[in-house]
């Protein structure tokens, strides 16, 4: 049906009226029209409207009234004599209020990926671009912004405003919105533009402290992107509104973006890490307004493209102002490592993935395409150069400008313009998954780098870089070498055989790279002993990849970062270490080699917490030992602590902490746990976190009929919505130390994950799944899993590929 309305419509525009009382619980009516051209005749007219049958209150067609049906989310207007040429369908409608987020005094629509539908009938698909006009009627006392600029308000009478906008440029239906509400409006003019922003923030110092900021990374970003692209801004205004507790870090809508507000409003304390962040979605959501919003995806298969670009051009845009950081680092860990935990499982999915109806487009996000894409962006940049690159995307934006194009398009350009071969190099990298083992190895004349598929039959090559981190003698040397065969060999000679050789060590070469034997004893013995930070974390990140496929014992591995704890300066570094050094403690050690192993590792990591420099390291180290802490000495010091008869020195505790206390304390079972979680709760000041924990509460309970009733609740989708507070207690309930008692109700949930993909957020399913298998280290679990799988051939083989992402770890520690 898309397909046949992008070959028969055009031409189209909205003129919507929306009627938004105060009451979030009042219904809000509206009607539009919708104008359009035909290119021949054609014997029915479908729109798009997800609402209930008597939400549609009249339907006309040129002005006269006309018989229509409406059936499973479409108005169908059957007509014989739709002829060619223009014609204007109005609806008066009443909205639903899926996508309108209703708050007391606040209202903001967030249409992204096929939700405008819900408040509103339109043909739903991004490759019908409209210009919208639109007209709010709503309260007197409150402010309103959408894409286009507000060009009148007038009282529409009974206490009630009537606030028009200009008519946007085309815009795809996603990419359509607007807000009302109790709204607070700053703007400042940098180079001769105007930058506005609503807010409700409510602390003047914390406004005062981020507003030049805010304002300042907007009119930077814009500038680089119009110089880098040679377009100008695309569009008229450019306003942003700050919501707090926003569901995403932030929203490209052109002209009104909205963000997360915890991420624009920084602390006084925020870290330099913080300050990258808030530049780097900044400069991400303004990336958009040329990648996604000037030039957008043909269908949502290709939604990952507008991603990538957005953070590839983020990097550069925000990237220079940090050269404290060690942006080469943060790349790879905030990549690489996510990317792998997906790309190496069976139900991993290639970046560009088949996409059969709109209604699921949700399912296509995850790791693949916010983790894998930037790598495989960078892996381009590096074979193309970055003046082709360049020039490439000046061509197809200039080309596609207010229109849709395709990843194929892309390369076509960038294809023309290099002597590479780009559609094997996409069909690879792109229309594939997984990723190449990569084996270094030393002979007398020089080094050879093999690679070879891990899928069965199937025998891909991936042409990339790949730089190999030689140790000599006390020193490391890097060697870069072009793969793109089987086997590629650089002569060199060295005084000495290498004591080890670690591929991938730039941090953006990608694929599962093979230790020898060797290097791999070399390196358990002395990663923390290498210079380079980057060259630890790759080292980590391969050691744990050993772990993962049985050729490294979990518990040498986690002897290695205890070693590593007492030694490890690098913030970032150690934070990668204490992750990992968790994962395996949990889910790799069998129970008794964990029970025998935590007191050392409690010892050293208090030892790290005592000799970090800050609270803020401090306190990661604090976060990792209640974490971990098993032995009975280490839990009574931990009581200690919660009551408040002790405090870690230099790390003042935070009412969070005591909260994560008092959550460990109940599952490690100390007698008294209701009494530490009644007093705990008693203790709460901040009423958003009080709301929390009397939501979790039950599911740390000793008693497992209570926690039996937390996940029957699950069951009712009106106790999921907290997504994340739902996450929080599934977590505690299949927790390591209980998961043999959750074992009954995995299957349950399991079933559960179709209708959870259907009511919740788009990241919810696999998060969902994740909380449920995380803490299962048995047998038992493992063929739960299997049968549900084998019992249901009909789940969507996107969210078969999810329960497999999950169940991965699972199914290499019970051997598959
Ligand atoms: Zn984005």
């Amino acid at each position: 049906m898309a397909a046949h309305r992008a070959a028969t419509l055009s031409n189209v525009s909205y003129d919507v009226r929306l009627d938004i009382p105060a009451a979030r619980d009042s219904a809000v009516f509206g009607v539009i029209d919708v104008r359009f051209a035909v290119r021949e005749d054609d014997d029915q007219l479908v729109l798009d409207f997800r609402a209930p049958f008597g939400h549609v209150l009249g339907v006309l067609l040129d002005g006269d009234s006309v018989s229509f049906s409406v059936s499973q989310d479409h108005i169908v207007i059957p007509t014989n004599t739709l002829t060619a040429g223009e014609h204007t369908v109005t609806v008066r409608f009443r909205s639903t209020d899926a996508a309108l987020n209703r708050q007391d005094d606040l209202l903001y629509a967030l249409f992204v990926p096929d939700r405008a539908s819900t408040a509103m009938p339109v043909f739903e698909q991004p490759d019908l671009k409209a210009r919208f006009t639109l007209t709010l009627i709503i309260p007197s006392a409150w402010k309103a912004l959408s894409n286009g600029a507000q060009i009148s308000r007038a009282s529409a009478g009974m206490g009630r405003d009537s606030v028009r906008f200009a008519k946007t440029k085309p815009l795809s239906t996603y990419l359509f919105t607007f807000a009302a509400g109790a709204l607070e409006v700053e703007s400042a003019v940098r180079n001769g533009r105007t930058f506005t922003m609503y807010h409700r923030e409510t602390d003047p110092q914390k406004l005062q402290r981020n507003r030049e900021a805010i304002f300042d990374l907007h009119a930077t970003a814009l500038e680089w992107l119009e110089a880098y692209t040679e377009i100008e801004y695309p569009f008229d205004e450019f306003a942003f509104l700050a919501v707090p507790a926003f569901q995403f870090g932030g929203m490209e809508h052109p002209g009104a973006i909205w963000y997360r507000a915890e991420s624009l409003f920084l602390d006084p304390t925020a870290s330099r890490t913080q300050e990258l962040g808030r530049a780097s979605l900044i400069a991400h959501e303004t990336a958009h307004m040329w990648f996604g919003d000037l030039v957008t995806m043909r269908w949502f298969n290709d939604v990952w493209m507008k991603e990538v670009f957005a953070n590839f051009m983020a990097a550069k845009i925000a990237g220079p102002s940090f050269p404290d950081l060690n942006l080469n680092l943060r790349f790879f860990q905030a990549h690489h490592p996510t990317a792998y935990s997906v790309d190496r499982t069976a139900g991993t999915n290639p970046i560009r993935q088949p996409l059969e109806n709109l209604r699921d487009a949700g399912s296509l996000y995850g790791a693949i395409i916010y983790q894998k894409a930037p790598v495989v962006m960078q892996q381009l940049e590096a074979l193309i150069g970055e003046t082709v690159l360049r020039d490439g995307l000046r061509v197809y934006l200039d080309r596609f400008r207010y229109a849709n194009a395709t990843w194929p398009d892309l390369i076509g350009i960038l294809d023309s313009l290099t002597t590479e071969d780009l559609s094997t190099w996409s069909d690879v990298w792109v229309n594939q998954t997984g990723r190449p083992r990569v084996a270094a190895a030393w002979t007398d004349s020089g080094l050879v780098v093999t690679q070879r598929d891990d899928v069965a039959n199937r025998g891909l090559l991936w042409n990339q870089p790949v730089v190999v981190a030689i140790g000599v003698g006390d020193s490391v040397i890097e060697q870069r070498v072009l793969l793109r065969d089987a086997q590629a060999f650089v002569p060199m000679t060295l005084p000495s055989t290498p004591a080890f050789l670690l591929a991938g060590a730039d941090g953006v070469g990608y694929g599962r790279f093979l230790l020898d034997a060797a290097s791999r004893d070399r390196l358990l013995a002395r990663v923390h002993t290498l210079e380079n930070p980057l060259h630890r974390a790759v080292a980590w990140q391969t050691l744990w990849e050993d772990v993962l496929e049985d050729s490294l014992d979990a518990n040498t591995f986690v002897n290695a970062t205890v070693v590593a704890l007492d030694r490890e300066r690098d913030e970032l570094v150690a934070q990668q270490v204490l992750g990992l050094l968790r994962g395996a403690y949990w889910r790799f050690l069998p129970d008794s080699s964990r029970t025998a192993v935590a007191p050392a590792v409690e010892a050293a990591l208090w030892r790290a917490l005592d000799a970090a420099p800050t609270p803020g390291r401090k306190g990661a180290y604090f976060s990792a030992i209640v974490g971990v802490t098993l032995s009975l000495d280490g839990v009574a010091r931990l009581e200690r602590i919660w009551r408040q008869q002790e405090t870690p020195r230099g790390l003042p505790l935070v009412e969070q902490q005591y909260i994560g206390l008092a959550e460990a304390l109940a599952l490690r079972g100390v007698p008294n746990a209701e009494a530490i979680l009644t007093e705990q709760e008693s203790r709460i000041t901040n009423p958003d976190r009080l709301a929390r924990f009397r939501f979790v509460r039950p599911a740390f309970s000793a008693d497992l009929g209570v926690r039996d009733s937390v996940f029957r609740a699950f069951a009712n989708v009106e106790n999921r919505r907290r997504e994340s507070w739902v996450l929080d207690a599934m977590s505690a309930m299949h927790h390591p130390l209980r998961a043999e008692y959750s074992l009954p109700t995995v299957r349950a949930s399991l079933e559960l994950v179709e209708e959870i993909q259907r009511t919740g957020d788009i990241f919810f399913p696999l998060r969902w799944l994740n909380a449920t298998l995380d803490g299962h280290r048995s047998v038992d679990a493992a063929q739960i899993v299997r049968e549900f799988l084998a019992e249901r051939p009909d789940l969507p083989p996107r969210l078969r590929g999810k329960v497999l992402q999950a169940a991965d770890d699972l199914f290499r520690i019970t051997g598959k």
